[in-house]
């Protein structure tokens, strides 16, 4: 297990699923990316939804929920959503704790499969899954889900957060100013608009939390990024510049879409970045 300032960390599967290969890589033709990770007969590729839980001695913190259980047949069906292996009840229960004891949510982006797991149907109702919990949520994102445009209207359901903001449960953040000790955040804005990466970091080690701008360790090089991003230019400027960083900081790079690989540091050969060192953060 990691541990950082006052924070264990631990790795939280919550649900296995695949969304299309293409879309996932965007302009890398299929012999290439299929190298990394092959496809299904529907073009799928494996994936997970992995949650970063930090434990101090007053807070227990999750970064982000995965796809959740609140999924119509047909859509498990498309996206291949399965909860059997892995779900957050048993990844907190094998920890030995209740979604009780969850002081806060932090949300990178709104989409489907990082805040699913937010909320689930009890007695016919939709209700929070952490009922103590403060939900924290970038602004921008926030909005852009209420009003999201054409191209990724698909990704946002309201399903996820309107119970939450009924009962008071979220808190808006800027990503601008300090969060807690030993946590800050950076916001990007290809993906998704502030989409937040929470940071932890005790001056020696620092693990960033790669949400959708690096979803898994195949997606470290710079051009590797989504179809689905809502401005893929700047996503690879963010890259750009991001990367270079982290490899000289020896950032640990949370993958929270990678079906193997949970976390790890970054090497670079000529202007290529890639895996270096594989980091089990715990499990
Ligand atoms: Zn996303």
């Amino acid at each position: 297990m990691l541990k950082i300032g006052q924070f264990e960390c631990h790795s939280i599967e919550t649900s296995e699923f695949g969304l299309d290969g293409g879309a996932m890589f965007g302009i890398i033709p299929k012999p290439l990316w299929e190298k990394k990770i092959p496809a299904d007969s529907q073009n799928r590729i494996p994936m997970v939804t992995r949650s970063l839980l930090l434990i101090s001695d007053n807070k227990k913190i999750l970064v982000d929920t995965g796809n959740g259980t609140k999924w119509s047949e047909k859509l498990k069906h498309i996206y291949n959503i399965k909860t059997d292996r892995y779900n957050m009840e048993s990844g907190l229960g094998n920890l030995g704790i209740s979604s009780n004891e969850i002081t806060d949510v932090i949300c990178t982006h709104l989409h489907f499969d990082h805040i699913g797991g937010n909320t689930k149907w009890e007695d016919g109702k939709i209700v929070p899954t952490f009922p103590n919990a403060k939900y924290w949520m970038p602004k921008e994102n926030l909005d852009l889900a209420k009003h999201p445009s054409q191209k990724d209207q698909g990704s946002f359901m309201e399903q996820d957060w309107k119970v939450l903001e009924e009962n008071g449960m979220i808190q808006i953040v800027d990503g601008t100013s300090p969060f807690l000790e030993g946590i800050d955040f950076i916001l990007t804005h290809g993906h998704t608009k502030g989409m937040l990466h929470p940071i932890i970091s005790d001056g020696t080690q620092t693990l960033f939390y790669g949400a959708d701008i690096i979803p898994s360790s195949a997606h470290i090089p710079i051009p590797w990024i989504m179809a689905y991003d809502i401005d893929p230019v700047l996503t690879v400027d963010e890259k750009a510049k991001l990367l270079p960083k982290m490899l000289d900081e020896n950032w640990i790079i949370f993958f929270e879409h990678d079906q193997k690989v949970q976390a790890g540091t970054l090497k670079q050969e000529g202007k290529h970045f890639s895996l270096d060192k594989e980091i089990v953060i715990s499990g």
